[in-house]
């Protein structure tokens, strides 16, 4: 998700970050803040980035919508839902844009014959409801939804040349007794292996997870949790690859490692981030891999109509085609159709490229502080 206004790759529940202070209630606690530096001035010049193509010039303006937003989302898949919901809940007025008819993106759903289908994302972390790392409750528990699910006893199971046949059980010691069993030789090996992983996700998941851009946040999690900090920072620079080859040497076992890191990171494990190994391999063992009932749309169903819920808006079949931008800051959208909205931030949950384009200097001009 790229965030245009403030910068920040992840966006956790809690209490928002620093650059979110304009969403703070009143004293009189009855209404958010306005910002005088974000008053509309659509007679002044305005710049536009492209984010599919350029309106023409000299067209008839739609009429700008009287009302103004602290934030516009652009894209209603889950990470635009969650920063939006995120932002909503703190009081800002948030307006979010869609192209399509429903929400979800990657994680959305269609229906055929009363039957409802998952369109990408079917294996849910996120679900469980303990430790930190359980992002998805905690971002619907936000805007007061729950979703009943239904825990998957086996997150993969591989099938591997050589007949290599490996569950990844939720049971942890099942998992791992399976893949003993398989390499009896490199016992101890697995064992490093994996408890490395388990060291690493111990600690991010003691860590109250908001930005890792935010350096207040950091400094104070490092005072809290001092030795978990560290514990990262020295993983930060590591891959799996190497870890693995600093415990294992049977080629085949290496080469499973890759295909457990292929699943996290769609690339082998030389090239695999250990935390982010790390936080998949074990997760799937303690908060577990679950399955919403419904559907994963139901997911964004359910951050959509929290947002509405929230005060927020949702609007569909809005195709964002620019960013306009005012002395280098956005301020507002164009619609394919020609309506503007304006806000405080622009925040686009669409790809960097639909957002950027393939042009460098579009993308270092847009991403300037605002
Ligand atoms: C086939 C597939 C299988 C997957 N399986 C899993 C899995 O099992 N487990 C897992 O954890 N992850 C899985 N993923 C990844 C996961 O689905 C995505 O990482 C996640 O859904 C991305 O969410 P997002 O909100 O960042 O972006 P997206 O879901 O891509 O949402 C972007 C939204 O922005 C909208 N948009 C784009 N441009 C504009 C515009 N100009 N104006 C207005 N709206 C716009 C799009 O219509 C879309 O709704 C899978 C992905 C795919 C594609």
């Amino acid at each position: 998700m790229l965030h245009l206004g403030f910068v920040s790759h992840a966006i956790f529940p809690s209490t928002a970050p620093k650059s979110y202070a304009f969403a703070r209630r009143t004293s009189s606690g009855r209404g958010v803040r306005t910002c005088e530096r974000a008053r509309l001035r659509p007679w002044r010049a305005m710049a536009v980035l492209g984010v599919e193509k350029t309106v023409g010039r000299g067209r008839e303006r739609a009429p700008v919508e009287k009302a103004q937003y602290d934030a516009i989302v652009i894209g209603s898949g889950i990470g635009g839902l969650v920063a939006a919901t995120q932002l909503a809940v703190k009081g800002a007025r948030v307006l979010v844009l869609e192209k399509y008819v429903i929400p979800g993106g990657s994680s959305g759903f269609f229906e055929r014959d009363g039957f409802t289908f998952d369109v990408g994302s079917s294996v849910m972390f996120g679900f469980s409801d303990k430790g930190n790392l359980n992002l998805i409750t905690q971002a619907l528990a936000a805007v007061g939804h729950k979703m009943q699910v239904i825990p998957d006893p086996t997150t993969v199971h591989f099938h591997l040349p050589s007949n290599l046949s490996v569950r990844v059980h939720r049971e942890y010691d099942d998992f791992i007794t399976e893949l003993i069993n398989n390499f009896p030789h490199e016992k101890a090996g697995i064992l490093g292996f994996y408890n490395e992983c388990w060291k690493i996700f111990n600690a991010l998941n003691s860590l109250e997870l908001k930005s890792l851009e935010e350096p207040i946040y950091l400094f104070g999690q490092f005072f809290k949790k001092p030795l978990e900090c560290l514990t990262l920072a020295y993983y930060l620079p590591q891959n799996a690859g190497e870890i693995a080859r600093k415990h294992i040497k049977d080629p085949q076992l290496l080469s499973f490692i890759d295909a457990e890191c292929f699943i996290v990171s769609t690339v082998n494990a030389l090239q695999t981030p250990m935390i982010n190994a790390s936080m998949v391999l074990c997760d799937r063992h303690f908060g577990g891999i679950n399955y919403p009932v419904g559907g994963v749309g139901g997911i964004a169903k359910a951050l959509a109509n929290g947002l509405v819920e929230k005060g927020g808006k949702i609007l569909y079949k809005a195709n964002v085609t620019n960013i306009i931008l005012e002395n280098g800051k956005a301020i507002g959208v164009r619609l394919s159709d020609g309506r503007e909205f304006f806000s405080r931030s622009v925040i686009s949950n669409a790809t960097r490229w639909d957002t950027f384009g393939r042009n460098t200097k579009d993308s270092q001009a847009i991403s300037c502080t605002i």
